[in-house]
């Protein structure tokens, strides 16, 4: 009788139909748990569905599906699958999951302006492909998954974050929300900064940690930047991938880097230019 709770509680979860419903849902369930004197259990089991539910996508992920598009439950998936904290002990796992439930409740709120359709998407992944051949070899060997959230964020448009599996087989995620006016750009701005977050990680294979060839171009463009912590100058960074990834689109004008000084942007294309050589080397 009690079984046929816990799973019906887990499914109920995984149909959220947004994040703050999730987050409800995720509550409801630790109550739940504190209850009980099989924490370890529940919380296992709340990981296995979630593993069970992405090595379905793993099934999707191959060489003709580079990258995927989320919609709907699968997008509540790929987000547990992210803030859960497999393999801790159950009650760091319960101070973890509580922390990413508060989390969701300060940053996330209902949906705002417009969101980026699979077609948009589409067309900047195969501009990115054309330019760069971003998907042959930035996510040669590894995966990206694009989530379209139904909600928006308070203060972003969209978040940046990876796994690295055992295998060393990164899957970097991105979840994109419905766009925040105030934030100032328009979303496909936002998805391309993003894909700049993917290029770093892939590189150095952590995501705060750049190449450390970027040090070349904050000295000759950013000096101040020098003494920035990591975690501000990987925006440099994504913003400076954006910059190039943009010229020659619609998209350039609305570019914060736009107005640099045209040598310096030549610069920023022959230093990604040589990024993405370096990449067919490491990865050969
Ligand atoms: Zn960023």
């Amino acid at each position: 009788m009690e079984i046929k709770r816990e799973n019906v509680m887990i499914q109920d979860i995984i149909e959220s139909s947004d994040l703050l419903e999730l987050a409800d849902k995720v509550d409801h369930f630790l109550q739940y748990i504190q209850s009980e004197s099989k924490q370890k259990t529940l919380i296992h089991k709340l990981e296995q569905e979630i593993n069970t539910s992405q090595s379905f996508f793993r099934l999707m992920d191959d060489e003709n599906n580079p990258y995927q598009i989320l919609n709907g439950k699968s997008v509540i998936i790929q987000y547990l699958y992210n803030i859960l904290p497999y393999g801790f002990r159950e009650k760091e796992s319960l101070v973890s999951i509580r922390n990413n439930i508060n989390h969701i409740r300060a940053t996330i709120e209902n949906p705002q302006g417009k969101r980026l359709c699979e077609k948009d998407i589409r067309k900047i992944m195969a501009h990115l492909e054309n330019r760069f051949k971003y998907c042959s070899r930035v996510l040669k060997s590894d995966h990206l998954r694009i989530s379209l959230l139904n909600n928006s964020f308070k203060t972003m448009n969209s978040i940046y974050t990876s796994k690295i599996l055992t295998n060393d087989v990164i899957i970097h995620s991105i979840f994109l929300a419905h766009e925040k006016k105030s934030f100032g750009h328009p979303q496909e701005y936002t998805l391309l900064h993003e894909l700049g977050h993917a290029l770093h990680t892939e590189i150095t294979r952590k995501q705060a940690t750049l190449p450390e060839s970027f040090r070349s171009v904050q000295e000759l463009m950013f000096r101040k930047s020098l003494d920035f912590p990591p975690i501000q100058v990987v925006e440099i960074f994504a913003d400076c991938f954006t910059c190039v990834a943009s010229l020659g689109t619609e998209l350039e004008k609305n570019n914060p880097l736009n107005a640099i000084h045209p040598d310096d942007k030549a610069l920023l294309v022959k230093y990604f230019d040589y990024l993405m050589v370096e990449l067919d080397k490491t990865s050969a």
